[in-house]
């Protein structure tokens, strides 16, 4: 059995204050949640913030980014040393508008995961094909080529793998729950080819565009085990749902 998984991502939103308000709310409402893997991923300036204000709930702290180096002249970045120490569980890796507004590739992908499971970081590697590739029937291209790189001689454990279709991300648009299942079902089939049985560990976590509305029939899915939630995860009672989903049949 494997454990829901439920990730904010805040993206570049909140300050030190509305990452404070927004806790304020969200603790209580989640406070009895159990069986269920909470995250949130707060931009860096609120890292320290959180990590003070979740101390002894079942929330979980995660980083959006994080850099493929210890230490060392790397201007503006951030090591998995230094996110472990500030309490980070996990960080996203690979995130659609990383690669796309920031040229990451795949290749960088895999050293950034290689280094924060070195350091004990869990990570949530993002996949997931353009509109212009599902179009052209590449989508499992796409898939394939982002798994096989990006996990190139990494371990299975301590890895969750979020289907983003980035025609899904804040479009409003959400992949229908037969489009999710099938790409999951796709990634766990890969996942085999690495890992034999261990790829039945994996959490394989659905984005785009998940609402309190949406993520019932989502979750209803075999092979979706959760969800990387952004703009709906920016209010506490939204996020809240989701985290509170219901499993439909
Ligand atoms: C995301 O950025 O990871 C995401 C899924 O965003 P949204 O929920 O807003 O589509």
């Amino acid at each position: 059995m494997r454990t829901p998984f439920l990730a904010a991502n805040w993206k570049m939103n909140k300050t030190v204050g509305e990452t404070r308000d927004f806790l304020a709310q969200f603790i209580p409402q989640v406070r009895d949640v159990s069986g269920v893997d909470i995250v949130i991923a707060p931009p860096f300036t609120s890292l320290a913030t959180a990590a003070a204000e979740i101390k002894g709930t079942n929330i979980m702290l995660a980083a959006q980014n994080v850099f493929h180096e210890e230490k060392g002249a790397f201007t503006g970045e951030i090591s998995p040393r230094m996110l472990v120490d500030i309490g980070c569980r996990y960080s996203i890796i690979g995130h659609s508008e990383r690669r796309q507004y920031f040229h990451e590739t795949d290749e960088m992908v895999n050293k950034k995961i290689m280094i924060a499971k070195q350091t004990g970081l869990g990570v949530i590697l993002c996949i997931g094909e353009s509109l212009e590739e599902r179009e052209a029937e590449k989508t499992f291209d796409v898939l394939s080529r982002q798994l096989e790189i990006g996990l190139n001689g990494i371990e299975y454990q301590n890895i969750v793998i979020a289907y983003e279709p980035i025609w899904a991300i804040g479009t409003g648009k959400t992949a229908a729950p037969e489009q999710a299942q099938e790409a999951h079902a796709f990634i766990r089939e890969r996942l085999r080819i690495y890992y034999g049985n261990n790829a039945e560990k994996f959490a394989i976590i659905y984005g785009g565009s998940v609402t309190p509305e949406n993520v019932d029939s989502l979750m209803a899915c075999r092979d979706v085990d959760g969800a990387l939630v952004g703009g709906a995860s920016l209010k506490a009672e939204s996020f809240s749902r989701i985290v509170k989903f219901r499993k439909v049949q």
